[in-house]
C-alpha cells in the first residue's frame, strides 16, 4: 500500500496507540470527580496539557479540547460572532477555508453577518492590500488558515495580524490543522488556533483549541464546567494524554521532517511536470506535504479508483469537500477545467522514496490507459 493521502487523515502512530490503551486500562476516573481516580487522572490531565502549551509556546489555561478541528472551527467562529454581534457584524475569510470554516460563515450570513472573502494573489497567498481594503471597525473576526488542505499554501499570518492588529475590536482566528507539526507556528499575535490530532499521526476525535487567555467568547456546547467552563463535557483523557505524544513525536522534528519531504515532493512535481495534460496547481508558497495537480481529460474520481486497484491512495480536493468544482484552486487559477480536475497528493514524513518511485512508474501506467483508451 502507498498512503498519499496524509492530509485528510494520518495512520495512528503506535505509540500514540499504546498511550492511549495504558490511560484507558490505568486512569479509569473521570477527572472531575473529587475521588482519589478523580485526582489521579486530574493529575495527568494537568501533566499532559501543561507539556502541549509548552510545545506549542501558549499558557496552559489557552488550550481547550475539543472533537476536532470542526469543532474548533465552529466553537471560534459561532462563539466570537454571538459574543460581540452588538461591536460588530462582519467577518472576513477567504475561499481557501475548510468546509467547517466557509459553512459556518454561510450559517452566520442567515443569521445576520456580512461575510467577505478577501482575495487571493497569484501565488496563493492573502492578498493584503484587498484585506486592508475590506476591514473596517466593524469586523469582529478575521479567518484564515495557516496552511489550507488543497493547495497547502503557507498563508504570511504575520502580515495578516499587523493588519488585524491596527482594529483592536477584530480578532484573528487562524486553522492551523493543516500547519502542526509540518512547519514553525508563532502564537503570538493571534487570538484563536484550530487543530486536530488525527493529522499528526494521533487519535480520531480529538481537536485542539488555542483561545488565549481573557478572550470571552459564547459557548458552542452547554454543560458543567469541567476542564473549562467554553467546553462542557467529561474530559477526554486518553485522547488527551495521547495527543502530548502525537505532539511530542512531531514539534521537535518539524525541520528535519520538512527536508526531508522536501525530497520527496520534488521529485513528485519533477515527474509530473512532464506531462502535457497535467497541471501543478501548488505554487512556491505550498508546503511540500501537499501536492496539487489537475489531469485535464481525466476525471478525478476515474484515476482515483484507477489508483486504489493499485493500491495507491491519493485525494480529489479535501476529503470533507462536497461540490465538484475545487473552490480553492477556482480563486487561484479561475479556470474552471483546472478546478474541475485537481488532485492531492499529501505526503508525510513517513513515507518513503521507494514509494514516490513506485508511484510515479504507476502514475504513468494509468495515465496512458485513461488519457489514450480510444
Ligand atoms: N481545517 C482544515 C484546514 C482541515 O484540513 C480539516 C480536516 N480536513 C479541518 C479543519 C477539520 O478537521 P476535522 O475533520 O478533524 O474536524
Amino acid at each position: 500500500m502507498i498512503y498519499f493521502d496524509n492530509s485528510a487523515t494520518t495512520m495512528v502512530d503506535e505509540r500514540v496507540l499504546e498511550t492511549y490503551n495504558k490511560v484507558c486500562k490505568n486512569y479509569p476516573g473521570n477527572s472531575n470527580s473529587l475521588h482519589k481516580l478523580g485526582i489521579k487522572s486530574k493529575e495527568l490531565e494537568d501533566y499532559a496539557t501543561e507539556c502541549i502549551a509548552k510545545y506549542l509556546g501558549v499558557k496552559k489555561n489557552e488550550i481547550l479540547y475539543t472533537s476536532g478541528a470542526t469543532e474548533s472551527n465552529n466553537t471560534v467562529l459561532k462563539g466570537v460572532a454571538f459574543r460581540y454581534k452588538t461591536r460588530g457584524n462582519h467577518i472576513i475569510t477567504s475561499y481557501l477555508e475548510h468546509s467547517s470554516v466557509i459553512e459556518t460563515c454561510k450559517y452566520l450570513e442567515k443569521n445576520g453577518f456580512i461575510i467577505d472573502y478577501v482575495n487571493i494573489n497569484e501565488d496563493g497567498t492573502v492578498d493584503l492590500e484587498h484585506l486592508k481594503s475590506l476591514i473596517t471597525d466593524k469586523t469582529i473576526l478575521v479567518s484564515i488558515a495557516l496552511v489550507d488542505s488543497e493547495l497547502g499554501i503557507r498563508q504570511d499570518i504575520g502580515g495578516i495580524s499587523r493588519i488585524v492588529r491596527n482594529y483592536p475590536k477584530c480578532f484573528l482566528h487562524v486553522d492551523i490543522t493543516q500547519g502542526l507539526g509540518k512547519t514553525d507556528i508563532s502564537f503570538d499575535n493571534i487570538d484563536f488556533a484550530s487543530a486536530s490530532m488525527h493529522k499528526i499521526f494521533g487519535m480520531k476525535g480529538i481537536g485542539l483549541l488555542i483561545k488565549k487567555e481573557n478572550i470571552e467568547i459564547d459557548n458552542l456546547i452547554h454543560g458543567g464546567k469541567s476542564t473549562t467552563s467554553y467546553r462542557s463535557g467529561t474530559p477526554a483523557l486518553p485522547l488527551i494524554v495521547s495527543s502530548m505524544k502525537a505532539i511530542e513525536l512531531v514539534i521537535p522534528n518539524i525541520k528535519k521532517n520538512y527536508e526531508y519531504v522536501e525530497k520527496l515532493n520534488k521529485r513528485i512535481i519533477s515527474a509530473l511536470e512532464k506531462y502535457d495534460n497535467v497541471h501543478i496547481n501548488s505554487t512556491d508558497k505550498s508546503i511540500p506535504y501537499i501536492i496539487n495537480f489537475s489531469i485535464k481529460g481525466i476525471k478525478p474520481e476515474t484515476f482515483i479508483h484507477a489508483l486504489d486497484e493499485e493500491d495507491i491512495y491519493i485525494s480529489t480536493k479535501s476529503a470533507c469537500s462536497s461540490s465538484d468544482i475545487s473552490n480553492a484552486v477556482y480563486s487561484l487559477y479561475h479556470d474552471l477545467d483546472i478546478a474541475k480536475h485537481s488532485l492531492r497528493i499529501s505526503l508525510s514524513y513517513k513515507n518513503t522514496i521507494e514509494e514516490v518511485e513506485e508511484f510515479i512508474k504507476v502514475f504513468d501506467k494509468v495515465y496512458n490507459k485513461l488519457m489514450f483508451k480510444n
